[in-house]
């Protein structure tokens, strides 16, 4: 007999849809898998076998043939476990293999018949609702974040005893209702009127949310400059249900959503250590993973200590910070992850800390410019704004905090709603995303402002990249302003920015 059953692999970011087929015939008694499964899907069959066995069921002994279409992409994962025990079971006689019809199922099956949660079941509950299938059936651990999908009926089975029954009968089995809640708690405690003094770094720090664009920070150790950096989610506007069900579908797919609480509700905020290499960084594997980057996606990714990073883990930023997606190459094709992300990053001016100041400065000139220049060309020209992190006055340790982060959240929040009116013909949400035609259609400059950009391109000796982003800079420094035209005191300070170049890199 025959029976087949929907299930679903995970290749980057892209769910593809697998038929289950099994075939269960007279002649030898034997188990065979066809269609391109990988040596971890293979053992799905020993794992389904002893389950059985432990739950006494028995399978008939004759010749069992499962096979995976389409053949020609590589099954990979643990999920197949169960889909490979129902078409089997069903095969076998011990349901009907109508009650397999649209049916989408992925789980886990351990040796005792438990069914194990596994990751990236929310994008494979979301393919399912556009094949239209039935339902679903997933791992009961993962039934918190199946239900975040509207619309969809979903099945949660603690095991195989579980499973069997509902499938034998399915008109049995009530509908528990999902709770979905959707509240944003405040960000915890970690807020901007913490901070004291820091005036520049903070008014830097909020350009770059209001625009969304990358930040580097250089100051001794000690000034704050991780402080500051730990509170920018905080004063970035709270996610939308899209963008929250858009990180949730990331974070299900590298595993690292609580079973408990599902919904990522947060901005990210990812703190790579500066030895990370550049497939975590980048996302890596034979069958690729959400790497850092990705999972920083519409947060924050701070570099602490930027040039410690190596070489490779920081150039393989460049692409992705050009086209805030990050594209790897496999054997087995393209995979493509989001990776639209805010970079702030921070990093002494030399290796012990206090250059320029060189009353305190142990460093030999050599050793200043070797530190700096760790940090290449075509990174420094990514980074947008560049400000000093100042050591922290006696005075200003006594005085009042600034802002809090809610106040300067609501300008922030402001300034992205003024963008998003002028954006809402183009692809693209704010002015650091702003390219090539795109640039010259919304940076208008008045004429005094165009001079300086002239005078300080020549001067500066500024590369075209640099020249464009600076103008992005000023573009939003007027919006935050309410200007329609970027003015020259715009630019002006927009160049204050870039002027670490001539400070530190000689
Ligand atoms: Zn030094």
């Amino acid at each position: 007999m025959f029976a087949s059953v929907l299930s679903a692999v995970i290749m980057g970011m892209e769910v593809h849809p697998v038929q289950v087929e099994a075939d269960v015939s007279d002649g030898l008694p034997s188990f065979t898998m066809v269609g391109f499964p990988s040596a971890q899907v293979k053992e799905a069959q020993d794992r389904v076998r002893t389950a059985l066995k432990n739950n006494k069921i028995a399978l008939p002994p004759k010749r069992i043939t499962v096979n995976f279409a389409p053949a020609d992409i590589k099954k990979q994962g643990a999920g197949f476990d169960i889909p490979v025990a129902a078409a089997v079971l069903a095969a076998a006689g011990i349901f009907e293999s109508e009650s397999l019809k649209g049916v989408m199922m992925a789980g886990e099956l351990s040796l005792n018949g438990e069914i194990q949660a596994i990751s990236g079941i929310l994008p494979i509950v979301i393919r399912a609702r556009e094949e239209k299938c039935r339902f679903c059936i997933v791992p009961a651990g993962n039934m918190k974040e199946a239900g975040l999908v509207p619309d969809m009926k979903v099945i949660g089975v603690r095991n195989l005893q579980e499973m069997i029954r509902f499938l034998k009968n399915p008109d049995s089995y009530k509908e528990d209702p999902i709770p979905q809640s959707v509240e944003y708690k405040e960000t915890d405690d970690a807020d901007f009127c913490d901070i004291r003094g820091q005036k520049s770094l903070r008014r830097a720090v909020e350009i770059a949310v209001s625009g969304f664009h990358n930040l580097l920070m250089i100051g001794p150790p000690g000034a704050g400059k991780t402080m500051v950096a730990r509170r920018i989610p905080g004063i970035m506007p709270p996610l939308s249900f899209e963008e929250s069900l858009e990180l949730t579908k990331i974070y299900s797919i590298a595993g690292l959503l609580s079973e408990a609480d599902p919904l990522v509700r947060e901005r990210p905020f990812r703190s790579p250590h500066h030895t990370s290499s550049a497939q975590a960084m980048a996302g890596g594997g034979k069958n690729p993973r959400p790497g850092e980057i990705t999972l920083a996606h519409r947060g924050v990714l701070f570099l602490d200590e930027m040039p410690e990073f190596s070489r490779r883990s920081l150039e393989i930023l460049r692409q992705p910070l050009e086209d805030r997606v990050i594209r790897i190459s496999r054997v087995s094709g393209t995979y493509t992850f989001p990776a639209d992300f805010i970079l702030c990053a921070a990093m002494n001016p030399c290796p012990c800390g206090y250059y320029p100041d060189m009353n305190k400065c142990r460093c030999t000139s050599g050793q200043v410019t070797g530190y700096l220049n760790k940090l290449s060309q075509p990174l420094l020209d990514r980074l947008d704004l560049c400000a000093d992190a100042e050591q922290v006055s006696f005075s200003s340790l006594n005085g009042n905090g600034g802002e809090c982060s809610s106040v300067i959240r609501k300008r922030v929040e402001r300034v992205h709603e003024v963008q998003r009116e002028r954006y809402k013909k183009e692809k693209i949400q704010f002015n650091g995303e702003l390219q090539g035609k795109q640039i010259e259609m919304f940076c208008t400059t008045e004429r005094e402002a165009a001079v300086l950009m002239e005078k300080a391109f020549e001067q500066m000796g500024f590369s075209a990249r640099s020249y464009h982003r600076i103008l992005k800079v000023a573009r939003t420094i007027a919006d935050m302003e309410g200007a329609d035209i970027i003015r020259r005191q715009h630019v002006g300070e927009a160049l204050s920015y870039r002027a670490f170049e001539k400070k530190y890199w000689i």
